[in-house]
């Protein structure tokens, strides 16, 4: 949870992991570009682009005779106005290139590898997101309420996780999508027109979670990611259909098979060393908990050994749609597009029927945002639906 205060000293900047653990980048820019190792600022160079940069045994290779000191953060900053381009997309600020070592955690410890970080103004940032997150046709509102739950979520997250790592979202779902240069007026409009305003709630920023299509019932960010927070915006107040457009409104059924499904659920406890690991086959599975609202939020399965474990609705959804090559786990031939489903045994398989929505379902619904943008809402309405109690504040 957001613990700083709400107001900020001005706008922030932002780090944004758009590529990791990679060999090698390749930057382009219509003049040369100004490059640096972090550590030693003094030795910046004018190199020309195509800048292909490599690492090789803790030694950064960028085609100058001039070398940067031995696994440094380099920093590539445009010279003009023009956005620096990495591989396929353009970025506005800076990148940075910074090495990954054997003892981070959680990061695949080859050397030589290294994640490629977009530094920019969280201003700057926003409209690469909503490029990513909405459909061109969407409405005005749509995008203005996205502009500031986007913002409001950023904002939270450079709070919470900045210190402790090197950047502060990644550019895909596990954060929020991210293309860098936004193509259309409208995202950079939108976010123009909303220009530091975030929501809060008891004067702190919040988490301002959403997804594509809530399915008619929300989660809490507790429920669905199983984290303690008491933040009450976060919770769903009522019920609604504004998705009901959605293709993803409603779903089903798919069926798996018990034997397969056990084994990829325990493969997924494995891959996050959970005692669901041990899962030996599928005797029951049901519905353990549902929320006030009637969406479930809680699934236990029982196995051969008569032992029961029980799994958040995310979790039960990641855990039902692993795949891991390295355990030789394929796919499965359906996703399950939320938890907001039923399950049942019916002989060999395992029977999702009746599924609604797509994604977690906390806070703001995509769809259902749209829907209410073309029933007429405003932002502040769409706002007020999807984080109850929540304010809209200026923040810088
Ligand atoms: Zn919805």
């Amino acid at each position: 949870m957001t613990t700083a205060e709400q107001k900020l000293p001005g706008e922030p900047n932002i780090r944004v992991r758009i590529q990791r653990g990679v060999g090698q980048v390749t930057l382009t820019s219509p003049t040369k570009v100004q490059v640096y190792a972090l550590d030693a600022p003094a030795s910046k160079q004018l190199l020309s682009t195509p800048l292909t940069l490599r690492l090789s045994a803790g030694q950064w290779l960028t085609g100058s005779p001039q070398p940067l000191s031995r696994n440094s953060i380099v920093v590539i900053d445009p010279l003009g106005p023009a956005p620096l381009g990495v591989d396929k997309h353009r970025y506005p600020g800076a990148i940075r290139l910074v090495p990954q070592t054997r003892d981070q955690k959680n990061i695949d410890p080859a050397h030589d590898r290294f994640d490629v970080i977009n530094h920019v103004r969280l201003e700057a940032y926003l409209p690469g997101v909503l490029d990513r997150e909405l459909y061109d046709h969407w409405q005005p509102s749509a995008y203005l309420a996205q502009a500031i739950a986007a913002r409001s979520y950023a904002i939270s997250r450079i709070i919470d996780f900045g210190p402790g790592r090197h950047f502060d979202v990644e550019n895909n779902q596990t954060s929020q999508a991210y293309v860098g240069l936004a193509s259309t007026a409208i995202c950079n409009r939108s976010v123009a027109d909303t220009m530091g305003l975030v929501l809060t709630w008891n004067n702190q920023v919040i988490p301002a979670y959403y997804s594509s299509t809530c399915g008619g019932v929300g989660s809490s960010d507790e429920d669905a990611f199983g984290t303690a927070s008491s933040i009450a915006p976060l919770r769903p107040a009522r019920t609604h259909s504004y998705c009901a457009n959605s293709r993803y409104f409603d779903w089903g059924p798919f069926r798996q098979k018990r034997s397969v499904l056990a084994r990829r659920i325990a493969a997924w406890g494995q891959s996050r060393g959970y005692s669901i690991a041990n899962l030996d086959g599928i005797v029951y599975i049901r519905i353990s908990k549902t929320n006030h609202l009637g969406r479930p939020v809680e699934f236990e399965i029982t196995d051969r050994q008569a032992k029961s474990y029980r799994l958040g609705g995310e979790n039960f959804r990641y855990a039902c749609n692993y795949s891991s090559s390295d355990r030789k786990i394929d796919p499965p031939d359906n996703r399950l597009y939320s938890s907001f489903v039923d399950v049942k045994i019916d002989n060999d398989d395992v029977v999702f029927a009746n599924g609604h929505g797509f994604g977690h379902g906390v806070g703001l619904c995509q769809f259902g945002s749209e829907g209410m943008a073309r029933a007429g809402f405003s932002p502040m309405q769409i706002l007020a639906e999807y984080y109850p109690g929540a304010s809209v504040d200026r923040a810088y």
